[in-house]
């Protein structure tokens, strides 16, 4: 069954490679699910999950600083809201198309259904290169962006998240231009500002959930990330939050990247240098390179991309946290961290391993751990601002942090039992989509054919 829907999907949109890439994972590890539900074929399930329930593609027109008219091109994937509203971040990049924003909705479709909160998926976006513009241009993008995506979207129908090249000044101005056109004030985004609507935690989730999910799969170990050394890639929003966590358990931070390079910190990132990194990256909008200009016993390696491998991913460590982009972890990368003791694969980052890397990593006694569980903690902390949208209230940071420690758990939990009952044991990646798989083929059973 699964077969076939591959050929579907590859004949009708031959050129998504992202998206088969993701699909491709996906039904290889639900294959048990199907086999268990023969009735699955003549309900079309594969076939309505892999097909989005909506695609909206606009232009998006802004002036630049030197009063150039430039056109980029916007997306929003409402993929499926079998469990509640579309819920799913935006991405600002120049690599965005209908391919990389079809993987990650697809992913957030079960990504949601793993935190238990009623949220259905979306992903969303645009061609734009925030890095390198004004303060300026970048409101002009985000208004002119909103301007069309606000036809699509609202509290009970579509709510959109930041992501990457999405941050906290996006989401304001993306707001602001929301709340104009529609004259009204709701929870319509998440990763809102602290004074007008947002959560605490929100900026933090994500990178809190990956430290939290890391610790409970050494825990079910017996082990901890008290000592572990640690490669973290990127260094946005992801990987400083990782980063924080991680330091604050116990594990020690060697390296930073970004898209021109990396460095590599031997005495480890403390917390005052990862202070110096989120001035740098948030406030400054510099590049991980001055890191090394302050702390003069480390090293800086260009990015190289003549290069089949990553040298960030050569060094000796026990944990591995890809926190920047998808197939950031290729072939070589897999055998590098293999033959350098890695223990630990946890994605931070939305598919960032390759199909053969992920391959390698099953193959061997190491923990791995999928981005959609992983990094699911960035979702479930928006889905509670939602909630606390609705109520009017703001709980405090210790009740989030809290809440957010518990879902981790209980998707870690999720993951090891779902993987266990379908003859998978200790098998995180399997345990993650078929639970997703079951929870929203389920729902979407109950409702009909719609
Ligand atoms: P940010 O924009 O905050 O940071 C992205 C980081 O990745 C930057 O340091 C960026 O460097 C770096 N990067 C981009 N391209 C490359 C490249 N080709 N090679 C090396 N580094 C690169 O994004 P986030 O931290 O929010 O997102 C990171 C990942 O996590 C993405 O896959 C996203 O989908 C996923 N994610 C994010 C969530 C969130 O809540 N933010 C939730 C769940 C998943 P540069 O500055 O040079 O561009």
């Amino acid at each position: 069954m699964s077969d076939n829907i591959l050929k579907l999907i590859l004949a009708k949109d031959p050129d998504e490679k992202e998206y088969h890439q993701a699909v491709k994972e996906f039904l290889e590890t639900v294959k048990p699910v199907l086999e268990r539900n023969p009735e699955y074929r003549q309900l079309g399930v594969l076939e309505r999950v892999t097909e989005p329930e909506r695609t909206i593609t606009f232009r998006v027109p802004w002036m630049d600083d030197e009063r150039q008219v430039r056109v980029n091109r916007g997306f929003r994937i409402e993929m499926n809201s079998a469990i509640g509203p579309f819920k799913g971040g935006l991405r600002f990049h120049p690599s965005v198309n209908n391919s990389i924003l079809k993987f990650l909705a697809f992913e957030q479709v079960f990504k949601n259904a793993l935190t238990t909160l009623p949220m259905g998926g979306a992903q969303g976006g645009s061609d734009f290169e925030p890095k390198g513009k004004s303060e300026d241009e970048v409101m002009r993008f985000c208004q002119s962006f909103m301007t069309e995506l606000s036809r699509h979207i609202g509290q009970d129908t579509d709510i959109p998240d930041g992501g990457l090249g999405v941050g906290a000044r996006e989401i304001g101005y993306l707001f602001g231009m929301y709340k104009k056109q529609r004259n009204e004030f709701t929870g319509v985004l998440t990763g809102k500002g602290l004074q007008w609507g947002g959560s605490y935690i929100r900026p933090q989730a994500t990178g809190y959930g990956v430290g939290y999910f890391a610790a409970e799969m050494m825990a079910a170990r017996n082990d901890s990330l008290a000592g572990k050394t640690c490669l973290i890639s990127g260094s946005g929003n992801v990987a400083q939050h990782a980063a924080e966590k991680i330091i604050e358990l116990g594990g020690n931070v060697l390296t930073f990247s970004d898209s021109s390079g990396y460095i590599y910190d031997p005495e480890g990132i403390d917390k005052a240098k990862l202070a110096f990194v989120k001035r740098l990256k948030n406030i400054k909008r510099g590049r991980i390179q001055e890191y090394i200009d302050k702390y003069s016993d480390t090293t800086y390696t260009e990015s190289d991309s003549s290069l089949d491998y990553n040298p960030l991913w050569t060094h000796r460590a026990d944990c591995a946290f890809p926190c920047a982009m998808e197939n950031e972890i290729r072939e070589n990368d897999a055998y590098n961290l293999i033959n350098n003791g890695i223990k630990m694969v946890c994605e931070g980052a939305d598919m960032p391993s390759s199909p053969e890397a992920i391959k390698i990593f099953m193959d061997k006694p190491i923990l791995f751990a999928p981005g959609k569980a992983a990094n699911a903690g960035g979702v479930a902390v928006s889905g509670l601002e939602m909630a606390q949208n609705r109520m009017l209230l703001n709980w405090s940071a210790e009740e989030v942090d809290q809440r957010l420690r518990t879902i981790m758990k209980s998707i870690h939990r999720t993951c090891l039992d779902v993987a266990e009952e379908y003859g998978e044991p200790g098998n995180y990646l399997a345990g993650a989509n078929i639970a997703g798989f079951v929870r929203v083929v389920n729902a979407m059973l109950d409702q009909g054919l719609v």
